[in-house]
């Protein structure tokens, strides 16, 4: 009978844990839910950074899964001033930090080819290019004209463009056009010029950088020199120069091909 009776009211009590524990379960499932759009809405920079980091990851993978992030080579975005200098998604952005202390100081411009030496780049503006004697994979274009031109995005002074990576891998071979070859100053070329072919030298054999473009727009210096360009705060965020606008998914991308 004790036994009996013992089991009968376990069984009363058994829906009332079941309740118990499922109000439980639904208080951590609100509970994540809150603390995951918390998370979204005050996320540090950082992360919005790694999301990008995501991105790129996708479009290295298979870029033609993601057809609208693209910008063809030589297009106008709007009424931009500068054509755009090659073909690809602009998968880091100026400012972007990928660690403390150090913001991009222009837009990497990532082909969808997968393969160095075939995806061109041009001159995005008129101007005079100088490649230094020890420069591998890089040419600065100083552009007098945009001066008068644009003198508010210029700010009234001179403005360069910098294009680099245009190197092997292994940085054996230069992807920089036989055109300009090291030690080329003040040579004037006008926008669309060919300037050579993306890469992916980083400036050291045993780390390459994913297939890119780096490009920047760089300030001059008192004496009218062209600044040091790996320091963001010498340079300004191509976005204008390059008509480029974010679309709904956060990519930066050419209003006119959408
Ligand atoms: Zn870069």
């Amino acid at each position: 009978m004790f036994k009996r009776s013992s089991s009968i009211s376990l069984n009363q009590r058994t829906p009332r844990r079941k309740i118990m524990m499922w109000l439980l379960f639904a208080a951590v499932v609100l509970l994540i839910a809150v603390g995951a759009v918390a998370w979204w809405v005050f996320r540090p920079a950082e992360f919005v950074t790694s999301g990008r980091v995501r991105r790129l990851q996708g479009w290295i993978y298979d870029a033609s899964l993601f057809p609208d992030w693209g910008i063809e080579m030589g297009q106008r975005c709007g009424d931009a001033p500068m054509l755009f200098p090659t073909t690809g998604f602009i998968g880091v952005e100026y400012g972007d930090s990928f660690r403390p202390g150090h913001n991009h100081s222009g837009f990497d411009i990532f082909s969808p080819a997968g393969e160095e030496n075939i995806t061109p780049i041009i001159a995005a503006y008129d101007g005079y290019l100088t490649r230094e004697a020890d420069w591998f994979s890089t040419v600065i274009i100083q552009h007098p004209e945009f001066t008068q031109e644009y003198p508010e995005l210029a700010q009234g002074e001179t403005l360069w463009t910098y294009y680099t990576h245009m190197g092997s891998t292994d940085g054996t071979m230069s992807f920089v056009s036989d055109e300009f070859p090291a030690g080329t100053y003040n040579k004037f070329v006008e926008a669309g010029t060919l300037l050579g072919f993306q890469g992916r030298w980083s400036g050291t054999p045993d780390s390459p950088t994913g297939l890119h473009l780096h490009f920047s727009i760089v300030k001059s210096t008192a004496d009218g020199g062209f600044d040091d360009e790996t320091d963001y705060r010498n340079t300004y965020d191509p976005v204008a120069f390059l008509g480029v606008e974010r679309n709904s998914e956060g990519v930066l991308i050419c209003p006119s091909s959408e």
